[in-house]
């Protein structure tokens, strides 16, 4: 059901008034993980001021290590909500079991699925049965038709609004800490109907390369980009070495936005 030999038009999501999947790459900012009120706020204002319509942020946070910060939970998403509401953002976040997904559903507009449950099939059929966008994470080890089997569990389960997000995936290579795929983004363009998106932040782990790797998503011909933002990444509780600061999101954003209108993407 997600290939486009089933259906051939590109399938556009309506996100807080914003068509996802539409031609003009949208974006997903925010921080890795919810922290606190004022954390959330402080970006929440930054991605409002430039009329962007979402924002990220982990509530239920898988971790390497079970002694790592796990995420504020249902009162992450609350304050996430909290923040959205005051600057009309829409929320993105992620969700690791069905057992927490109908609470949820009250705080989060778009539900994350990350690399790490991309193979929950049980998620999968969970997600596929709301009324709300899917965000579907490719996994760390996951081929292009393991991701696009992921989505079809989705859509299988009655569900056809699925975000394709590449991600980054495992290989030998140690300068980043993943490897951008990113001809996993053509390829699931012409393999599938759906808007497809590049994250830059877990792809690369490097503050240095968002800027490079998100201008080749868009050239490539993502739908969108998301990477992360935080007030204070120093010491931000998780994926503090690759959050941009707000000063550095401005940049960020002005220089994508020069980027794509020098070639006429925008
Ligand atoms: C995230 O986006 O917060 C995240 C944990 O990413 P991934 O699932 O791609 O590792
Ligand atoms: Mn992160």
């Amino acid at each position: 059901l997600v290939s486009r030999k089933k259906k051939a038009e590109d399938t556009v999501i309506t996100i807080n008034g914003e068509q996802v999947g539409a031609g003009e790459p949208s974006f997903i900012f925010g921080p890795c993980a919810v922290e606190s009120q004022d954390q959330v706020s402080k970006v929440a204002e930054a991605i409002g001021a430039k009329g962007l319509k979402m924002i990220r942020g982990g509530a239920y946070k898988p971790r390497t290590s079970p002694y790592d910060f796990q995420g504020l939970g249902l009162e992450g998403l609350k304050m996430l909500k909290n923040a959205a509401d005051q600057y009309n953002l829409a929320v993105v976040s992620e969700i690791v079991t069905p057992s927490h997904l109908e609470a949820a559903l009250d705080y989060v507009d778009v539900v994350q699925v990350g690399a790490r449950n991309m193979q929950n099939f049980e998620l999968l059929k969970a997600v596929g049965s709301i009324n709300k966008p899917v965000l579907l994470k490719r996994g760390m080890s996951a081929t292009i038709e393991e991701f696009i089997n992921a989505a079809e569990y989705i859509i299988a389960s009655g569900n056809e609004n699925i975000i394709l997000c590449e991600r980054g995936i495992r290989t030998y290579e140690k300068a980043t800490r993943n490897t951008l795929d990113i001809s996993a983004v053509p390829i699931l363009k012409q393999e599938t109907h759906l808007p497809v998106f590049v994250d830059v932040t877990h792809s690369t782990g490097r503050r240095d390369l968002l800027l490079p790797a998100a201008k080749a998503a868009i050239a490539i011909g993502a739908d969108g980009v998301m990477a992360e933002v935080h007030p204070d990444p120093a010491v931000a509780l998780s994926d503090a070495q690759q959050q941009m600061d707000l000063g550095q999101f401005d940049e960020y954003y002005d220089a994508l936005m020069k980027f794509m209108k020098q070639y006429e993407m925008k």
